[in-house]
């Protein structure tokens, strides 16, 4: 007999649990990029269903003893992370009544279908109403973890996506980055005024395109063998680890667009097939953190994507691809990636405007869940900071405005900081890489082959690390020190500066 029968038993619920979880994925994923209008409904009840089973196996009674006497049992370094990892599950679960589970995912689900439309149609009365419901309801999520954890409301909701992250220490972050960006904005405007940027001429056939987006995940170390990348209205990752599901959209008139997500999706993509494969199914194998998923697909898209050496390896290929013009030579084509300028768009933005689109994000979200405003307050709310911030008005353009990105119609309050907190991880990561790889600062680097280098260290130090370690601990192993938010500002004023 094992030595280990109540970590046993609850290691094969955590298999079944993951099992039933790649189904969901796959219906999520086939929801966002095939399915017909008319299906929606059906969908939306089925995916329901799905939340209130897992929920039910995630809540059953005989977890709370067995939690307990695996927590006698001798086990290894490894097996004891993914049990505190399988009783934080299980005590956030816990915590939420399943009725509570179900209306959530039928309410995200109808408020996000709903929305697709009232976004194009700058309908912003028409989605107030469905995101009341989400709204309501995450708020009395927030509730019952907050008296759970005895911390605030929001703090309780980032809480799911970036464990030990709260309100208080993103205040200090953003208040730090609202005191320096505004300004470094400003500067980097005047020093780009000097160069000339050829812009490319297009049509961009979306097949071709489509091809090149295949061509650079495929570089960048994307298996193809197991996910693909297909085409949804608001770009993510999904599926599961053993089959990775990639998506990007395409407009004719601009390639950058699609070509940049693909390389943001691909970061989420290469840690998904590169998590710990002996223990997929156990929470210890899954992904750290949202932050630290997102400092992976910032790594590719910022730190790589948008590199001198990068636009090196880029030149020919976006020649072959669309034919030759004066907009694809090299130095050009890096001039095209880090050109500043203030957009209504979060996922268009550039490096040094999008965590202006995070704060603002989070000083709306932080203050609904808290309930010191309501839905009616946001466009207002939302005018004033886009114009503080970014110097943008955006009276009455709903769409481009609070209508814009998926995350409040499916309820996912707490996780825009995530965005910004990957940034200042990548650019931590990538400090530490270029110390140790220096010749990866020469702009042929890429060409030559050096991205093995770049994977080699994010596998050993990120990839395969999955959720061993806390963040804090993991930022440790892998850089020396927790988040350091110098890091972030040192690279930008290196890279738009110099
Ligand atoms: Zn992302």
């Amino acid at each position: 007999m094992s030595a280990t029968p109540a970590y046993d038993l609850l290691a094969a619920g955590n298999l079944r649990l993951h099992h039933l979880g790649h189904l969901g994925a796959m219906a999520h994923w086939d929801q966002e990029t095939h399915m017909p209008t008319r299906g929606a409904a059906a969908r939306g009840a089925a995916l329901a269903e799905l939340a209130a089973l897992l929920h039910r196996m995630h809540t059953e009674p005989a977890l709370r003893e067995r939690i307990e006497r695996a927590e006698q049992e001798p086990l290894d370094d490894l097996q004891r992370a993914n049990l505190r990892e399988i009783r934080r599950e299980w005590q956030i679960a816990n915590v939420l009544p399943e009725s509570l589970v179900q209306a959530r995912s039928l309410a995200a689900s109808r408020c996000e279908h709903a929305w697709r439309a009232q976004r194009h149609a700058n309908d912003w009365e028409g989605f107030a109403e469905n995101f009341a419901d989400v709204l309501r309801i995450a708020r009395q999520e927030a509730d019952l973890l907050s008296q759970h954890q005895s911390v605030s409301k929001y703090d309780a909701l980032i809480d799911r996506f970036e464990p030990g992250m709260t309100g208080a220490e993103l205040d200090r972050l953003f208040g730090d980055l609202k005191q320096w960006l505004p300004p470094l904005i400003l500067r980097v405007r005047e020093h780009q005024a000097r160069d000339t940027v050829v812009a490319p001429v297009g049509p961009f056939a979306a097949s071709r395109q489509a091809a090149l987006c295949e061509r650079i995940a495929r570089l960048l170390g994307f298996d193809f063998e197991a996910g693909r990348l297909d085409v949804s209205t608001h770009p993510f990752t999904g599926g599961a680890p053993e089959d990775v599901r990639l998506t990007t959209r395409y407009r004719e008139d601009d390639f950058q667009q699609s070509l940049m997500g693909t390389v943001h999706e691909t970061g989420h993509g290469c840690y998904e097939q590169n998590r710990p494969r002996e223990l997929l199914g156990q929470p210890v194998s899954q992904a750290r953190s949202m932050a630290i998923h997102e400092s992976q697909s910032l790594a590719f898209e910022m730190q790589i994507g948008r590199s001198f050496a990068f636009a090196h390896l880029l030149a020919p290929l976006l020649a072959e691809a669309f034919g030759s013009q004066p907009a694809f030579e090299a130095t050009n084509v890096h001039r095209l990636l880090t050109r500043v300028r203030a957009g209504l768009i979060r996922v268009d933005a550039d490096e040094l405007t999008y965590p202006a689109h995070v704060i603002l994000r989070y000083e709306i979200e932080r203050a609904l869940i808290e309930g010191e405003i309501e839905i009616a307050d946001i466009p207002a709310l939302w005018d004033e900071k886009m114009m503080a911030l970014l110097s943008l008005d955006t009276r009455g353009n709903f769409r481009d405005g609070p209508l814009q990105d998926v995350h409040w119609p499916s309820g996912m309050f707490g996780y825009f900081p995530c965005y910004t907190l990957g940034a200042m991880y990548a650019a931590q990561w990538t400090a530490v890489l270029l110390d140790l790889r220096p010749t990866l600062h020469e702009p042929l680097a890429l060409v030559h082959g050096d991205l093995a280098q770049v994977f080699d260290w994010l596998r050993e130090n990120i990839w395969s690390q999955g959720s061993r370690w806390t963040t804090a601990e993991l930022a440790i192993r892998a850089s020396g020190e927790t988040l350091n938010p110098a890091h972030f500002r040192a690279h930008l004023e290196r890279r738009y500066l110099a």
